[in-house]
């Protein structure tokens, strides 16, 4: 066998490991195995590299475990979005329901002192109105 047909084999061992190749790629590299111990080892060394590389990815914080965290930091901005879409207006509209009756109870109770204080700053005003302002104002000093 050829050299360079070594280094071709190993190019396409890892798509051979991964049944990425043709079938009569497949043969070729299954023929050429059987009769070469050097890229059977290399075939072997990959496996366990592929192996191991499967492991690291099933250790590692895989998709899932990121897509947890999204989930999480998704449904704390759902949360947040909740509140600001509907929570806060709903906030709102109570705080101005509250105010309005806030303001209508002030109002009638304003009204009432109004009504009872109207009187009160007429009467001094209606005595400044008979009274000369020249004299008033002589009979401050
Ligand atoms: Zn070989």
């Amino acid at each position: 066998m050829k050299t360079t047909n070594h280094n071709q084999i190993h190019k396409k061992l890892i798509f051979y490991l991964e049944g990425q190749l043709a079938e009569l790629e497949r043969q070729q590299i299954e023929e050429h195995l059987s009769g070469c111990g050097r890229c059977a080892a290399y075939l072997n060394e990959l496996k366990s590299t592929l192996l191991l590389l499967d492991e690291n990815k099933m250790n590692e914080p895989g998709p899932y475990f990121y897509a947890g965290v999204k989930n999480r930091i998704q449904a704390r901005r759902l949360k947040t979005a909740i509140f600001r879409r509907v929570l806060q207006p709903a906030l709102l509209v109570l705080l101005l329901a509250m105010g309005v009756r806030f303001g209508v109870w002030v109002g009638n109770h304003t009204r009432i002192d109004l009504q009872s204080s109207e009187q009160a700053v007429l009467v001094p005003f209606d005595d400044l109105a008979e009274e000369p302002i020249e004299e008033f104002l002589l009979n401050l000093k």
